[in-house]
């Protein structure tokens, strides 16, 4: 029996931490995405897959899309050497965002409802 069977028929909740966002897609219902201990973008699998919000989460699909880094068009996510110590007051992605702000480093975004159940921590999302 598979896992999405044994949760409907055994009325199961699970809580599956996976780096294989592949495997996330196939079994769950809803997708928190973590970087560096925090939540950057909440929602459910289809909001996260096929209209990711937050830039991290974008990288990341995209690079499930194309394995292979040398096809053009995939956009990878860069390097930002000391970055847990560098944005510990703003956004911790800031140091890898192409669409990074003067604020992103001083200001700690929340979690803004772009969507019904869709959270993102992106400043770009502020209401
Ligand atoms: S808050 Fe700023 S640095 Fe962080 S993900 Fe959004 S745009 Fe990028």
């Amino acid at each position: 029996m598979y896992t999405r069977e044994y949760k409907k028929e055994l009325d199961l909740t699970y809580l599956f931490i996976s780096h294989q966002l592949q495997i996330t897609q196939k079994i769950c219902d809803h997708i928190a995405v973590l970087y560096l201990g925090s939540v950057m973008e909440l929602g459910t699998s289809d909001q996260i897959f096929f209209r990711p919000l937050h830039p991290y989460t974008e990288m990341l699909v995209s690079s499930i899309l194309e394995a292979d880094p040398d096809i053009p068009g995939l956009v990878k996510v860069p390097e930002d050497p000391g970055r847990q110590e560098k944005y510990r007051g703003g956004c911790k992605f800031a140091g890898r965002c192409p669409h990074a702000k003067e604020e992103c480093f001083r200001e700690k975004p929340g979690l803004f409802e772009a969507d019904s159940g869709h959270l993102v921590s992106c400043f770009r999302y502020r209401i």
